[in-house]
């Protein structure tokens, strides 16, 4: 069974859009009241061509919108006494608002002591163990991005999501795991899947609501695909492609995000906006 209209597109670009011309707003309010402007650090460990584009777009996505952005790029040599000194410092650094520690960071580095390393009032990226535990009890704090910005990519369409059945493929701690516990704090039933899961596609075909998180090239076929379903192509693949076969998964979802313009635009949206908060929140409280 096929839906007789393909599904219509969530477009993360120009959501994304609305969300940091708010975030620009809010900066510039901010930078006219207390004189200072919201900062974002980024850190950069080693020269991985990928990370380099990635935190060169989220500086001048920021320097649009009115975020200064203070770079620190440290040696791939650097040990994780030396990447924790200088997340340390920069927690504690009154003019930083907001901390980014781009990853990979390689592996020699303990990834986990350099994130914690971040002040919880800083974790713009939502990394954090504390931030975790936060958003898994539905208290205050910054969520991780990339599944902040599925859920406002989900309310901007209006998906209801209230005893809907969920199904995540993907449990890594920046993107799966937290996607399924805002799914599961919105009361839809929430199933992960992951590498070791037997009987995938019987499951993904329960899904009235699938968020692909796999990091494989259209992982998931259309013929897998509950009709009706909603369906959230978080994978970014080499050649622009998701981990969703896009065409054959239009004709039987009823939303469905493109690659790219999708989930894409929204991380770095969701990025902006909480660094704004955290400025916000750190200068009100002097
Ligand atoms: P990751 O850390 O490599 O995690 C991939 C997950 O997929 C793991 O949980 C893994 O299971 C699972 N998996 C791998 N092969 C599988 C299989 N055959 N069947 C079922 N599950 C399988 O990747 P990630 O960082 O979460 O990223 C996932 C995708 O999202 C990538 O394409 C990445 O580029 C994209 N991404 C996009 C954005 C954005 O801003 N749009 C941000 C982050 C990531 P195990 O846990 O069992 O190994």
């Amino acid at each position: 069974m096929t839906q007789t209209q393909p599904a219509r597109l969530m477009e993360g670009t120009h959501l994304a859009r609305r969300i940091i011309g708010t975030g620009a707003a809010a900066a510039d309010r901010l930078r006219q009241r207390t004189g200072t402007a919201p900062c974002l650090a980024t850190v950069l460990v080693g020269d991985d061509p990928a990370s380099v584009t990635y935190v060169r777009m989220k500086r001048a996505r920021c320097e649009q919108a009115g975020i200064r952005s203070r770079h620190v790029a440290l040696p791939a040599s650097v040990s994780t006494g030396g990447l924790v000194e200088t997340i340390t410092a920069l927690s504690e650094d009154p003019d930083v608002h907001g901390i980014l520690l781009q990853h990979p960071v390689g592996p020699h580095i303990d990834e986990r002591a350099a994130f914690e390393a971040i002040a919880p009032e800083k974790d713009v990226d939502g990394v954090t163990t504390h931030s975790f535990a936060a958003m898994a009890f539905g208290l205050p704090g910054f969520v991780s991005c990339t599944p902040g910005g599925i859920m406002r990519l989900l309310d901007a369409y209006g998906v209801g999501l209230s005893g809907k059945h969920a199904v995540v493929v993907g449990r890594s701690a920046i993107l799966g795991k937290p996607a399924g516990m805002l799914l599961l704090g919105r009361d839809a039933t929430v199933t992960y899947c992951h590498s070791r899961t037997t009987g995938l596609s019987g499951l993904v075909r329960e899904a009235d609501v699938l968020i692909a998180a796999v990091g494989r090239p259209r992982f998931i076929e259309g013929a897998a695909i509950k009709p009706g379903a909603v369906v959230i192509d978080a994978g970014y693949n080499p050649g622009n492609v998701g981990d969703v076969d896009f065409e054959s998964a239009r004709e039987r979802a009823s939303l469905i995000t493109p690659v790219p313009g999708g989930v894409g635009p929204m991380t770095i949206a969701v990025l902006l906006a909480q660094t704004v908060e955290a400025a916000e929140r750190q200068l009100a409280a002097g």
